[in-house]
């Protein structure tokens, strides 16, 4: 059997190490220009379900590497804008103290993409973009690019990201609901100017609708040998109504630098001015706003050999920190599923069939427990 994953994000590179361990062949395609062309964000939280789906898929190796570059575990805190502890405010899915077992491991995201391509790399075309597909009589599927290259395969998985293109073509009905709500994220050096601001850990401030998340990621320099983490960083996220932020709802979220950091200073504007030095100055040219949206998932129509994985088919609210791990979750899944197949003689679309009904129950869920994390963390009124 030959696969085409479409799109190298965190799902798109696990599944592909999945199938590899599996020995089943593949390709992924990637619009991006390079590995390297865009920041894809900083601190991402790995659970225990996201953990197991990349030990499931991952050489023992290189699920070393992911576990060694993690952050250093540390305590949560919950408090209110005046930086007073808050005993009260608690999203389920978040774990109290990380250096208990089993608890949350802070990746630095671009160098848990780093281990996720680690010898798969001749299997990654870049520049790729993948723009449709086409079901031959024969039930191969062609892939086109924009490009104009054409390439056939047994199977097409789709893990494209959010607002993907080519979900509704197999899931008619998926589409991204706007919450109106936004939420900025940074890094800024952990320097000793910082150190006197803030304990070790994740500081969680609780304002009138808005919160505002930041991650001290300090990392292990001596355990390395596949790859290298990043200078210790301080990463934040400030997330909530588009009001705490200044901005109308329907306003346009391409920002330039001086509007980006306007909205910044007003979503901060009741927190500590002592907090200041996090978010201003150069600070801002490391950030970047996105919008919080959740799916609305369809059904799949017809027999189409292709699937879908990841924010394509499950966008969420980044409150509850379960869109990556969800993803993962979907290439352990889709991994083991089609391995099953392949030793037990199931058919190509039973496979994919029986995939989707697990992928589309927790995923559901998954949105549901962003939705509440939501209203919890900013009243976002969802
Ligand atoms: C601020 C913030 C913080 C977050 N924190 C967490 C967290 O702590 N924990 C967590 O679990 N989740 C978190 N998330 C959510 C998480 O980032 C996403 O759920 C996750 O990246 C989804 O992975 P994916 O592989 O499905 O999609 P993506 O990571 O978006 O990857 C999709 C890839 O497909 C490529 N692509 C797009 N179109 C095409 C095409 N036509 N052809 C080929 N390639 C294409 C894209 O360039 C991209 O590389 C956070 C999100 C945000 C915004």
């Amino acid at each position: 059997m030959k696969v085409i994953i479409a799109g190298a994000g965190l799902g798109g590179l696990c599944l592909a190490q999945g199938l590899k361990k599996a020995g089943i062949d593949f390709t992924v395609f990637e619009k991006d220009a390079s590995f390297n062309s865009r920041t894809q964000g900083y601190r991402i939280r790995i659970d225990y379900a996201g953990q197991q789906s990349l030990a499931a898929c991952l050489p023992a190796d290189l699920y070393a590497a992911f576990e060694n570059s993690a952050a250093l575990p540390a305590p949560v805190y919950t408090m209110d804008t005046r930086m007073q502890a808050l005993e009260n405010k608690w999203v389920d899915q978040w774990i109290k103290d990380e250096r208990e077992i089993p608890a949350d491991l802070k990746a630095d995201r671009h160098t848990l993409r780093r281990v996720l391509i680690t010898r798969i790399e001749d299997q990654v075309v870049f520049d790729k973009d993948l723009t449709s597909y086409h079901v031959q009589p024969d039930q191969r599927i062609q892939c086109f690019f924009a490009d104009g290259e054409t390439i056939t395969a047994d199977l097409l998985v789709i893990a494209n990201g959010a607002a993907s293109a080519l979900t509704g073509s197999c899931f008619p009905g998926t589409g991204l609901h706007d919450t109106g709500n936004v939420c900025i994220y940074g890094k800024v050096q952990w320097d000793e100017q910082r150190r006197q601001l803030l304990s070790p850990g994740t500081s969680v401030i609780f304002g009138e609708n808005i919160a505002g998340i930041i991650d001290v990621m300090t990392f292990n320099r001596d355990l390395h040998t596949i790859v290298t983490p990043p200078e210790d960083y301080l990463y934040w996220a400030l997330i909530g109504q588009r009001c705490s932020f200044g901005m109308q709802r329907d306003q346009s979220l391409r920002l330039s630098v001086a509007e980006l950091q306007e909205a910044i200073t007003q979503a901060t504007s009741t927190f500590p001015a002592a907090l200041d030095p996090l978010f201003s100055g150069a600070a801002v040219t490391a950030s970047a706003i996105v919008p919080v949206r959740h799916s609305v998932q369809g059904r799949r129509a017809g027999q189409a050999p292709v699937t879908v994985m990841g924010d394509a088919i499950h966008t969420m609210s980044p409150a509850a920190g379960l869109g990556a791990n969800t993803a993962l979750r979907d290439a352990a899944a889709l991994t083991a599923h089609l391995k099953k197949s392949i030793d037990g003689g199931l058919s190509l679309m039973s496979t994919l069939l029986n995939y989707e009904d697990q992928m589309l129950t927790y995923s559901a869920e998954a949105i549901a427990a962003s939705k509440k994390g939501s209203a919890l963390l900013y009243n976002s009124g969802e």
